[in-house]
């Protein structure tokens, strides 16, 4: 690369022009003299080194001075410390100089920012005090936490420069810290940038796509707030108020979380944007003509009183002030207006420095800043409990369905709320999670199925000789790591069922018997299994003792449809036919509970359908007609793939008949829980288990009964009474996992 040395000076001094411009109504007498030192300091000090861009460095403390003062309303005291912000930390120049030029005061923020830039890069369990601390203490002047988050604006708005890696680390910090403390101070406009930014960096696809639907919608959206505000116009014009109209979308970010939150489509979020109506008034008359603008917009349009907000009369704890009003427009859509002022408008974008900069002189501008500073300080102290509280306070509930940990490297990862230790191990890497036995959560053990709370910081413990158990399943709830462990577990199971296959195949040669398809069948059929995996599955794992392969010699199989008349199982339409010709009438539909001489069925095991159920035939190679539920788990894919293999099924009335179904039952552990429990089962409705298991896990007990019902009524009336048993929170019926 070549790089134009002259055209870089010009550029620089360019650049520096056009802070003076912007910071000259806030300039006292001597400021500028004192801020042209602090440029030519940080220029040399920082004369040989660029950015990962390429560009001179000097152009990022150019540009942090910059936000500071155009879009925070700091003023030259900032200016100047936003300059040298890293001269300490990078370069030979020591705190003391800076001191010695500029005075106590720059100095203390400068060294205020050289500390805090090292919060996130110890790497302890810290994270959360750290913060604190930068906010108390090594923040004693609240100009330190201001010109900090300038310095991250800018260096998200040149996060492309930057490695992945990178890119990922400080955009979660942006998400978790610096954007919620920008809502915290009251300076929207940053905050909304960086939550973009944030999405723009660790998911640039669906932020293109939202941003592109913004663009594409416009000239549609533009259309109908010209048509929305018409009538109001005309009404403020007759009224003689000075207004101007704003319809600008919500931020991208903001649009992401609500499609993320509803699971919709962007088409569908209803509050894209709000309309917003920002009048010119001076300021004693604010409130009473915000309302006046409010009767007008209600006239026409009929609004929501649910969804009024008066923070007018009560500001929000940041300096919000705003009247909010949603109202039903002619299309029969909801729209959200906001009634302000310019200087709350102002404010609520830049919060209230940014206000005072236009509106004042030099000195009142100071002496406002310097209130707003001891409120921001104030609002900050308010909390007074745990640092971890206190981080989660401020950044209240906007990320309620994420929590964030660390790695013992002070890496931030974002996890589901409720994901555990285990689902942390997977998020690490398979392998770790595989072999997890535990984890330290801040230096104390806990179990795999801890729960993960903000700010922990946890350290996977694991062992060679660990592998995933089926109850895996049941700590972990990302899709990530439920599938590695189904992964492995099916692995494992297939290993085990080869093994079995070999040994009933050895034990078939030794009683020389031809293992074809049809003795395998019969074999099934004989351990009264669903399929042959899970014969040489529970053979392979020595639930069925190898040797009890011998005592089928002498097994008298009654193999399927042997018997029956002349059904052969070709496909479904062969066994309609053969239904319409045998019943002598116009019906190929296959009555269950009448047809049984007709064709051979069996209720499928992996949904067990009961009379009620929605049902279909499928026609299996060996096994005649299985009878599945419509909502069965495997329903799909053997419609989807073998529909002429389909066989329309119902039921007939039956009571006499009991089916199989399975419940499973979740409350919270009690005494005597599962006595009443069964009690109901047995005693009360009558009904015969097949089976019980229950397991109780630190206090919440879960349950499955495999029972006979007669149908989805008689289901629903054990179900209705299961549910008013004492603990009891939740009882549903199950398919169980095996797949025929
Ligand atoms: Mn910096």
């Amino acid at each position: 690369m070549v790089i134009d040395v002259e055209q870089e000076k010009k550029e620089i001094i360019g650049r520096y022009r056009k802070l003076l411009r912007k910071a000259k109504p806030v300039l006292k007498e001597g400021d500028a003299r004192r801020i042209k030192k602090a440029f030519s300091m940080a220029v040399e000090a920082h004369k040989d080194m660029r950015r990962k861009s390429g560009e001179p460095y000097i152009f990022h403390p150019l540009a942090v001075a910059q936000i500071c003062v155009e879009e925070i309303g700091l003023g030259t005291t900032s200016i100047i410390a936003a300059l040298l912000h890293d001269v300490v930390e990078d370069t030979d120049i020591e705190l003391t100089d800076i001191e010695r030029m500029f005075g106590k005061k720059v100095a203390q923020i400068i060294d205020g920012l050289t500390k805090v830039s090292g919060v996130f890069e110890f790497g302890t369990s810290q994270q959360a005090e750290n913060f604190r601390k930068m906010l108390f203490t090594l923040a004693d002047d609240v100009r330190v936490i201001l010109i900090k988050l300038a310095d991250r604006l800018h260096n998200m708005r040149t996060l492309d420069s930057m490695p992945r890696n990178k890119q990922l680390k400080i955009s979660s910090e942006t998400i978790y810290l610096y954007a919620p403390l920008a809502h915290r101070l009251g300076l929207n406009a940053i905050k909304s940038e960086l939550e973009d930014l944030y999405l723009r960096f660790t998911d640039r696809p669906v932020y293109e796509s939202i941003a592109q639907n913004i663009d594409d919608t416009r000239a549609s959206r533009n259309k109908f707030i010209k048509s929305f505000m018409q009538p109001i116009k005309e009404e403020l014009d007759r009224y003689k108020i000075k207004y101007e109209i704003k319809g600008r979308p919500k931020s991208i970010y903001s649009i992401w979380n609500k499609m993320r939150k509803q699971n919709i489509p962007f088409e569908e979020v209803y509050d894209l944007f709000a309309i917003r109506i920002i009048i010119d008034v001076p300021v004693e008359n604010e409130k009473a003509v915000c309302w006046q603008v409010y009767s007008v917009v209600t006239d026409f349009y009929t609004p929501n009183p649910d969804r009024l907000r008066d923070w007018i009369s009560t500001p929000k704890a940041n300096g919000y002030e705003s009247l909010h009003t949603t109202v039903m427009a002619k299309n029969g859509q909801w729209v959200e207006v906001q009634i302000r002022t310019q200087r709350m408008d102002e404010i609520a974008e830049k919060g209230y420095a940014a206000h005072w900069k236009y509106k004042e002189t030099a000195s009142a501008h100071e002496s406002n800043l310097e209130k707003w500073l001891v409120k921001v300080r104030d609002s900050l102290a308010q909390n007074d409990h745990s640092a971890l509280d206190f981080v989660n306070d401020f950044r209240g509930n906007l990320f309620s369905e994420e929590v964030f940990v660390f790695t013992p490297r002070g890496e931030l990862k974002t996890l589901p709320y409720g994901a555990t230790a285990l689902d942390f191990a997977f998020e690490i890497h398979s392998q770790v999670g595989s072999k997890c036995i535990g984890a330290k959560v801040n230096n104390k053990l806990v179990p795999i199925n801890y729960i993960l709370k903000n700010g922990d910081q946890i350290e996977i413990l694991t062992s060679q000789k660990q592998k995933p158990h089926e109850d895996w399943l049941r700590f972990a709830i990302t899709s990530k790591a439920k599938s590695r462990i189904k992964d492995v577990l099916k692995e494992d199971k297939k290993k085990v069922a080869e093994d079995g296959k070999e040994i009933v195949l050895r034990k078939l040669k030794q009683m020389k018997v031809d293992p074809t398809q049809v003795v395998m069948e019969q074999l099934r059929e004989f351990f009264n299994l669903p399929s042959h995996f899970d014969l040489f599955y529970r053979i392979g794992k020595g639930i069925i003792p190898a040797s009890d392969v011998k005592r089928f010699k002498d097994f008298k199989p009654k193999s399927p449809l042997k018997n029956k008349p002349n059904v052969r199982v070709a496909d479904a339409q062969a066994i309609e036919q053969e239904i319409t010709k045998i019943k002598g009438r116009y019906e190929d539909i296959l009555l269950i509970g009448e047809d049984m001489d007709i064709v051979d069925y069996k209720l499928a095991k992996c949904c067990t359908p009961i009379p009620g159920d929605d049902v279909f035939g499928f026609v299996t190679v060996s096994e005649g007609i299985k009878i599945h539920r419509t909502t069965c788990p495997n329903a799909a894919e053997l419609l989807a793939n073998h529909g002429n293999r389909v066989v329309k099924a119902k039921w007939t009335s039956q009571h006499e008949v009991a089916f199989l179904t399975g419940l499973k039952i979740k409350g919270t552990d009690r005494v005597g829980l599962i006595n009443d429990v069964s009690k109901i089962i047995s005693e009360e409705l009558k009904v015969n288990m097949s089976s019980m298991s229950f397991y109780t896990d630190s206090g919440i007990f879960e349950g499955e009964i495999m029972l006979y019902v007669h149908d989805t009524r008689h289901l629903e009336q054990l179900v209705n009474k299961l549910e008013k048993v004492e603990g009891v929170v939740k009882v549903s019926r199950f398919d169980s996992k095996v797949v025929e």
